[in-house]
């Protein structure tokens, strides 16, 4: 962490004097809660095709006809998922919030534990996992993330023959109108949602803050480019080289969970 200690400096020195910080959040904030990325080396995407696999329709053709890799890829992913809790990183943007630095945290992630953390303030532009809306009538209602995986994984297991039954067979019912509801996450070919807000308040901040995220999946990889030319200062916060080297002001390549509550500690004047 020495190594980097001046520009941790520069970034607590920069947010302190902020009153309109936006957060940019990608999967790489979640890895330290064990929730891999999908991108980076033994993720998701080194084990099935985002092409095949990332669709709704890709993905129910794959229950049926790939059992056998699938079920064991979503048992794990249903594992880490229910096992993760807020970390040190999730934590400290919340401190932040309640310093009266950040405002707003815009999230690509779909696993809830920013606003378990405490976030109140939060863009969810890939929706979230622990969201149900109805298939039919559009009704919707948050399921608590724990009791909810742990559902589906028992209906999961006992299940013989992967077919459209069995798939229904995982579903929650819509309260209203007893159809079936989807968890309201956005997959591939699907519409990123509530960009014109997630674009109006990168470009009203005065430093936006860039963590875990790779800069590759778009509409999302934009936002720090839409703060950076309005003016605001950009602080990348990613343990790897990534896409936004060309338009942050500081880049410190430490982890998220290690680099933010440092800064929080430089700011509150709790560590050297
Ligand atoms: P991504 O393209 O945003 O890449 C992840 C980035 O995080 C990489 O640049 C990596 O270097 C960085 N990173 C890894 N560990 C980090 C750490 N400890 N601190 C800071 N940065 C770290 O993400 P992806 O994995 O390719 O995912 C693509 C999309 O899939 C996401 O936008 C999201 O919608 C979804 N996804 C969500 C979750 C989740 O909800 N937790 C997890 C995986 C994927
Ligand atoms: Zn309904």
């Amino acid at each position: 962490m020495g190594q980097w200690k001046q520009e941790l400096e520069k970034a607590a020195t920069i947010l302190s004097r902020a009153t309109r910080v936006t957060v940019s959040t990608g999967a790489g904030i979640s890895a330290e809660s064990s929730i891999p990325t999908f991108r980076d080396p033994g993720g998701l995407w080194d084990q099935i095709n985002p092409m095949e696999a990332g669709t709704a329709k890709g993905l129910l053709r794959a229950f049926q006809t790939k059992s056998r890799i699938i079920v064991p890829i979503l048992m794990t992913m249903l594992d880490r998922f229910e096992k993760a809790e807020p970390n040190a990183g999730h934590k400290a943007l919340f401190d932040l919030e309640k310093m009266g630095i950040v405002r707003t945290v815009i999230t690509q992630n779909v696993d809830n534990l920013h606003k378990e953390a405490g976030t109140t303030d939060l863009i969810e532009v890939h929706g979230n996992l622990f969201k149900m809306v109805c298939l039919s009538c559009g009704w919707e209602r948050e399921v608590d993330r724990k009791p909810y995986i742990e559902m589906i994984r028992n209906r999961l297991s006992m299940i013989d023959v992967y077919d459209l039954d069995a798939l229904l067979s995982l579903a929650v019912i819509c309260d209203q109108c007893r159809s079936v509801m989807r968890p309201d996450v956005v997959m591939f070919g699907e519409a990123v949602k509530s960009m014109p807000r997630a674009f109006r308040v990168s470009a009203e901040s005065d430093v936006m803050l860039v963590l875990g995220t790779s800069g590759v999946v778009f509409p999302a990889a934009s936002f720090p480019v839409e703060a950076k030319k309005a003016g605001a200062g950009v602080i990348v916060i990613n343990p790897t080289e990534n896409g936004f080297r060309h338009c942050s002001d500081i880049y410190i390549p430490m982890k998220a969970g290690d680099a933010l509550p440092a800064i929080v500690g430089k700011i509150t004047g709790c560590s050297g």
